[in-house]
């Protein structure tokens, strides 16, 4: 058996990794948050809703506050960006893995390990959305339009 300073040495390591892991958890979820200190340091956002006879919910705008406040700020690296946040160099290079067909997942990855900031991160879905909007738009010049059927689609793509 350990003596006591080699049990205390060991539950000191355990707790110091239990500590470190939790804090790097709290930076990766955004759902992870914190009890209020104070009652006057919560936030006041709270919405009041009621069932009428027609069984239909509403919401009360009486007694409803939709403001939140005092939310412990979000580290810079979890906003999402968007396509306006994407350089022209960006989208080309987006366009172009997304031709050879590497997922969104790994594209994502690619833009986050070239970009030079740590601000932000572009989603998996954010990629694939931009991706579909440029290749609809593509479609629509090439006489392709959403409306046609699969076969016309095929069709006019054959003829390219
Ligand atoms: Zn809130």
């Amino acid at each position: 058996m350990a003596s006591k300073s080699q049990q205390k040495a060991i539950i000191k390591k355990w707790n110091d990794n239990k500590h470190r892991k939790s804090a790097k958890n709290t930076n990766a979820r955004r759902t992870v948050t914190n009890r209020a200190l104070t009652s006057d340091k919560e936030c006041p956002m709270k919405f009041r809703v009621y069932l009428n006879g027609s069984n239909h919910w509403f919401l009360q705008s009486q007694g409803s506050c939709l403001d939140h406040k005092y939310h412990p700020k979000l580290d810079v690296s979890a906003f999402s960006l968007s396509e306006k946040d994407m350089t022209n160099d960006e989208q080309r290079l987006t366009a172009l893995l997304y031709d050879v067909n590497v997922p969104p997942s790994t594209i994502s990855k690619i833009l986050s390990s070239i970009r030079n900031d740590d601000v932000g991160t572009f989603l998996p879905k954010t990629v694939f959305n931009i991706n579909e909007k440029c290749r609809s738009l593509v479609d629509v010049a090439n006489g392709i339009l959403p409306t046609c059927s699969d076969a016309e689609k095929t069709l006019i793509s054959l003829q390219l």
